[in-house]
């Protein structure tokens, strides 16, 4: 493949996408705000760019893997930001969480440069991005997907073509509803089964033996019996996901009690100094405030 990469954002799941990419033999170009973190994939064979900008202005196709939509708006729209720097015909490929409405507004930016938006938001943590089996909710042109397809493939290991741009956005924060749910659900009734006085262990079993059995449980499941909560998907970058799915809520009039309450517990754990656990330190806090 001839396409040149340019990719910005090396953070938790930044890291080894870029990583895949090269092992793909992809010619990569990365950029961090943090400069020290790129040194392991320079290590690797990446050039490492001066900015957004100049990343964007020798990249085919430009990958954004950053925090929220503040974040992401920064570095496409901003000073020195991809939007200055993009060329004709090449594509923006954000993969970080956003709103459908963040995704419109990049892909917007980008058009006035006549260039091509994708917003392919990703599930799966720290272990699937290593292993290059993530899977890929893409919004944009088919055409344009398929352009991108070969790279999309070297990180992921199924591509679901969501719909229009901001589909893919929108598919995203559908499925973390899913997970802030599952997560909150099990850290309430593991709370009542240890309060009850019986072994949380017990507990995973009969929910492995059970009709909604989930490999959830062996890995964050197990984890939060043990206590153990280092980061593979932060507790902040959830909390923001839970409030961009009240935003898509109110934009397409559907009410969502439950997601509301479990947006308040997030934001107590937040602001208790939980941000930087992973999100399954959300049992933490429901201890705490059961004391
Ligand atoms: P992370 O570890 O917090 O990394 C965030 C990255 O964004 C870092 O490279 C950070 O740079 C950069 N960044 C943040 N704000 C910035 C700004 N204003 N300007 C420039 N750079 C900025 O996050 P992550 O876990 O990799 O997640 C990235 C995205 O994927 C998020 O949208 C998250 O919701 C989503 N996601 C995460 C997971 C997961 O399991 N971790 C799974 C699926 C989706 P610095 O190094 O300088 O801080």
């Amino acid at each position: 493949m001839s396409l040149r990469v340019g990719f910005l954002g090396l953070g938790t799941m930044g890291t080894p996408m870029a990583s895949n990419l090269l092992k793909a033999g992809l010619k990569v170009q990365v950029w961090n705000r943090t400069a020290s973190k790129a040194a392991p994939l320079a290590s690797l064979g990446a050039k490492v760019g001066k900015s957004p900008a100049h990343v964007a202005a020798e990249s085919d196709v430009i990958i954004t893997m950053l925090g929220g939509p503040q974040d992401v708006e920064q570095v496409v729209l901003g000073e020195n930001g991809v939007a200055e720097g993009i060329k004709s015909g090449a594509v923006l490929v954000d993969m970080s969480t956003v709103s459908p409405a963040t995704s419109r507004k990049l892909a917007g930016a980008v058009a006035a440069k006549q260039a091509e938006f994708l917003d392919a938001p990703v599930v799966g943590s720290k272990g699937p991005a290593t292993a290059g089996e993530l899977v890929i909710l893409v919004g944009g042109l088919p055409q344009t997907l398929e352009r991108c397809r070969p790279i999309l493939q070297a990180m992921g290991k199924i591509i679901i073509h969501a719909g229009g741009v901001g589909a893919g956005s929108a598919l995203k924060l559908a499925t973390n509803l899913m997970l802030a749910h599952l997560a909150a659900g099990f850290a309430e009734g593991l709370l009542l089964v240890q309060r009850a006085g019986l072994d949380p262990k017990r507990y995973l079993e009969v929910l492995e033996a059970s009709t909604f059995r989930s490999p959830w449980y062996q890995t964050k499941g197990v984890g939060m019996v043990k206590r153990e909560f280092a980061v593979h998907f932060a507790l902040k970058h959830m909390h923001k996901d839970l409030r961009l799915m009240g935003e898509l809520a109110s934009d397409v009039k559907a009410d969502l009690p439950i997601t509301r309450a479990i947006q308040q517990l997030f934001e107590q754990a937040e602001v208790s100094g939980r941000a930087e656990l992973d999100y399954s330190a959300i049992l933490a806090q429901l201890e705490s405030v059961s004391a």
